[in-house]
């Protein structure tokens, strides 16, 4: 639920966060435990549970924009970077709040664990 989730209370500033950037739909802070030198997540504003529940695709696109906005700021768009939305069990989500992981500072293995 909307209220308990604790993204939207990070949004709604119930919870501290370091944020690094925003735009008018999104948020960006940083993980909390960071799995690279740079690891930051980009959350919409409104709750969406998972990509599975997303309605308004154009929403990734404000996400994947705001990615590039922190990639660039953070000094990894040159060397490089990944973007990762775990969707459910398999795909490792805990947090039921839509997020995209950015990752980067070092070098990322293929294929992910
Ligand atoms: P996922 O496993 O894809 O659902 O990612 C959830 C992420 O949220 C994990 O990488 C956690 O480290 C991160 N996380 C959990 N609580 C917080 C918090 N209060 N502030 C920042 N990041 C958090
Ligand atoms: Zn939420």
């Amino acid at each position: 639920m909307a209220d308990e989730c604790l993204f939207c209370r990070i949004v709604r500033g119930e919870i501290p966060a370091t944020l690094v950037a925003e735009n008018a739909s999104c948020i960006a802070f940083r993980d909390l435990g960071p799995k690279a030198p740079t690891h930051v997540l980009v959350i919409p504003r409104k709750h969406v549970e998972s990509l599975n529940t997303l309605d308004d695709p154009a929403l990734v696109a404000e996400m994947t924009a705001l990615a590039q906005q922190v990639a660039k700021a953070e000094g990894i768009d040159g060397p490089g970077y990944r973007l990762v939305i775990n969707t459910n069990a398999h795909g490792g989500q805990t947090v039921f709040h839509l997020h995209l992981h950015v990752l980067g500072g070092r070098q990322m293995k293929w294929p992910p664990g």
